[in-house]
């Protein structure tokens, strides 16, 4: 019942994923600034894990950092995401990785709005969007 998310085998991901979500999600790439899906998405919703669909982020807690990435200043519950200390390019930043499947979202850093004063700064193809339910927004009927 449980899956084993974490101890996929490559080829598992490479037939799920496209070659982008791969590439970015199972080996530690990173997006071009303002190509991804969601850079500028302002809909309501819940942003899923793409490698597992485990709920990440919510809409609400999105921002405007101008990086060319997704921001969030809070993940959707603390225990969502993992963060690894990540020294990769000659500098020490703090990795924020899927803590369901290990999938790499993108870093964590410490310049965001208050309250929380962070900012996750996620790539758009790490993320798959689901709109808020229709159930929720359509009591009326
Ligand atoms: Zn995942």
């Amino acid at each position: 019942m449980t899956q084993d998310w974490k101890n996929k085998p490559e080829s598992y991901w490479r037939e799920k994923l496209t070659p982008e979500q791969f590439r970015v999600t199972r080996q530690h790439g990173t997006e071009r600034p303002f190509t991804g899906e969601y850079c500028e998405a302002h809909a309501p919703g819940t942003y899923l894990c793409v490698c597992c669909e485990l709920p990440l982020f919510e809409a609400g807690r999105k921002f405007e950092s101008g990086t060319g990435w997704p921001s969030f200043t809070v993940p959707l519950t603390p225990d969502a995401i993992t963060e690894v200390v990540d020294r990769s390019h000659g500098m020490t930043r703090t990795e924020v990785r899927c803590s369901r499947c290990d999938a790499h979202l993108g870093h964590v850093f410490p310049d965001g709005p208050p309250p929380t004063g962070l900012r996750y700064c996620i790539n758009s193809v790490a993320l798959r969007h689901q709109p808020s339910s229709v159930g929720e927004q359509e009591k009326s009927s």
